[in-house]
């Protein structure tokens, strides 16, 4: 399958990796929107939060304590960080593999 990110987690393109172990991998965003900027995936290809099977809702928990280990080991816990998952066209989403963006180290916008 032609999918970027499956192709980082399976070690074809070589990237940063800050983390992985047999379900997940989590690298640096290749375009980072705050100073921290790290995208956590599944190994599995699911294309999007709207295709989990309600099977696999164990990785997504999975994929948040990812996020706060590492939002820890770079620093940014204390201070706040978010953690965001885009879905289809209306929520932005550009690479159709599921991804947890953790985006931290700056005040980023309000949303209310
Ligand atoms: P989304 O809009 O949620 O689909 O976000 C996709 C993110 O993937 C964007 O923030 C891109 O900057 C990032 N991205 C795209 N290609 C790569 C890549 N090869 N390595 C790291 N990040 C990437
Ligand atoms: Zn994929």
């Amino acid at each position: 399958m032609d999918c970027i990110f499956c192709k980082i987690a399976n070690g074809e393109i070589k990237g940063n990796i800050l983390y992985q172990d047999d379900k997940a991998v989590a690298f640096p965003d290749i375009n980072p929107k705050a100073p921290t900027h790290i995208l956590v995936i599944p190994r599995k290809h699911i294309a999007s939060i709207a295709d989990l099977p309600e099977a696999d809702e164990a990785l997504m928990g999975h994929l948040f304590t990812i996020a706060n280990r590492l939002a820890k080991q770079q620093g940014i816990s204390s201070d706040g960080y978010r953690l965001v998952v885009n879905c289809g066209p209306h929520g932005g989403q550009m690479v159709a593999h599921l991804h947890l963006h953790i985006l931290g180290g700056r005040q980023l916008m309000k949303m209310g």
